[in-house]
């Protein structure tokens, strides 16, 4: 017999309710980045105490499986004990020096022995660091102003860069921020994803004015939208014939989808590359790098500075190596494997219960669109029937298994995601997909 569930939010998380009522008197909108706050989906984001393998337990002692892994950065599931090991040890001999240390020479030996464009790197310490400062890198080497950037791509809340952007922007259907001055967005030109011809036209308008195209290689930030055949190339081409540099950013795709990122798949070339999430293991580390002759203008080689007190923090450094040195062939193969047991799953429910949907892949990372349109840019991923996510979410919430809480994010999955965890997941999805089927606007 199908048990019927019906969500009865916020009252269902007593304790992470109390903590998210302390927490909105003392942390604008009670969280410490937007998403967490489940505006999107409604009811009480879940306080999180503990994490093991492909589990969360929240503050009420309620296990979940976990489909988020930190927004990507635990491939290795929660609390893997070679990853703690290599903290523990590090974190005893002294938490930051302010000086260079081995552990940053590791991970960056780590990073470019992976990725083969990039020749030289610089640890940062979030994702926004990394692209702010290869935008700053690529106006100082080119000596030009302008960025390109696609609506539904998410590089950071970095000023020049929000406009248009997915992930908690598109979460709230912002078009802009306030706080971004005209000074700051101008010198951005923003284009449909996957439009070669929007890109070229904009090269042709701005001779000579354009500093770079900046692009994650595959967005995950407006739900997963793949580049289309050729697309990336094509920017590759144009950057190149145009004097403007390619940076590809990576902070998703990058160590997760494959040994080398998104660049391990489709093998375009970038001048200059982000990294972020997994290469930290689940600790604030991040990175821009690429061609030694462009990195050659960073402070102190060169002229654009750049700097951070916590860049290359022993303790981040040392999970990151840890990670990443646990990261080889089968690993990944694991994580293919997982996401497309998952993926299988979650559209055969959907389906069953005729709700339109499309599943976007990219590598391990996926996410469901509830349209039957295709989805190929932000306006597209924008058109689905956010709504029937909801009624999902909540299900699958109640039921025990923790989704991204929006519509318009990557679903991400772990090594460590084994047989009984999926079949958790395979419980809870026909009920889900009936609160999808039967959900109403
Ligand atoms: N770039 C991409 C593609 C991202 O997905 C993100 C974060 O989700 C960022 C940049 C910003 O990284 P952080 O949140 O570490 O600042």
């Amino acid at each position: 017999m199908q048990v019927r569930i019906t969500v009865s939010f916020p009252y269902e998380a007593p304790v992470s309710q109390s903590l998210f009522d302390r927490a909105s008197v003392v942390t604008p909108g009670g969280v410490n980045s937007p998403v967490r706050a489940f505006r999107a989906v409604g009811g009480t984001p879940r306080f999180m105490v503990s994490g093991t393998g492909p589990y969360l337990t929240d503050a009420d002692g309620r296990e979940y499986v976990d489909l988020v892994c930190s927004w990507g950065p635990m491939i290795l599931g929660h609390a893997h004990p070679e990853v703690i090991a290599a903290v523990q040890e590090t974190v005893a001999r002294g938490t930051s020096f302010g000086t260079p240390g081995a552990g940053e020479v590791e991970l960056a030996e780590e990073i470019v022995a992976r990725i083969e464009p990039v020749e030289q790197v610089r640890l940062v310490s979030s994702g926004t660091e990394a692209t702010m400062s290869a935008i700053r890198l690529a106006r100082g080497f080119t000596g030009r102003a302008k960025v390109i950037k696609f609506a539904g791509c998410y590089h950071g809340h970095v000023d020049a860069l929000l406009a248009a952007a997915g992930s908690g922007v598109a979460t709230f259907g912002l078009p802009d921020t306030p706080g971004v001055t005209g000074a700051q967005a101008g010198d951005t030109i923003v284009l449909p994803y996957n439009d070669l011809a929007a890109v070229r036209a904009a090269f042709a308008a701005h001779e000579g004015e354009i500093a770079c195209v900046i692009t994650e290689a595959s967005p995950g930030n407006m739900g997963v939208v793949p580049p289309l055949p050729g697309f990336n190339q094509g920017l590759a081409d144009l950057c190149s014939a145009n004097g403007a540099l390619y940076i590809s950013d990576e902070v998703m795709t990058g160590f997760r989808v494959s040994k080398a990122g998104w660049y391990g798949i489709d093998g375009v070339r970038p001048d200059l590359m982000t990294f972020g999430k997994v290469m930290g293991g689940g600790f604030p580390a991040a990175a821009f790098g690429g061609r030694a002759d462009v990195m050659a203008h960073l402070a102190p080689a060169g002229p654009v500075y750049q700097a951070g007190t916590l860049s290359g923090n022993p303790i981040a450094t040392a999970a990151g190596v840890a990670q990443l040195r646990l990261l080889d062939d089968a690993a990944y193969a694991k994580v293919d494997a997982v996401s497309a047991e998952v993926r299988g799953l979650v559209t055969g429910a959907l389906a069953k219960e005729g709700v339109a949907h499309r599943l976007q892949v990219a590598g391990n990372m996926f996410s469901v669109f509830f349209t039957d349109a295709d989805v190929t840019d932000y306006e597209t991923a924008k058109a689905q029937e956010s709504f029937r996510f909801t009624a999902f979410f909540h299900s699958m919430l109640a039921q025990g298994v923790y989704l991204p809480p929006s519509a318009f994010e990557s679903w991400f999955v772990s090594t460590m995601h084994d047989d009984a965890a999926i079949e958790r997941i395979a419980a809870a999805l026909p009920a889900a997909a009936r609160a999808a089927a039967e959900a109403t606007a």
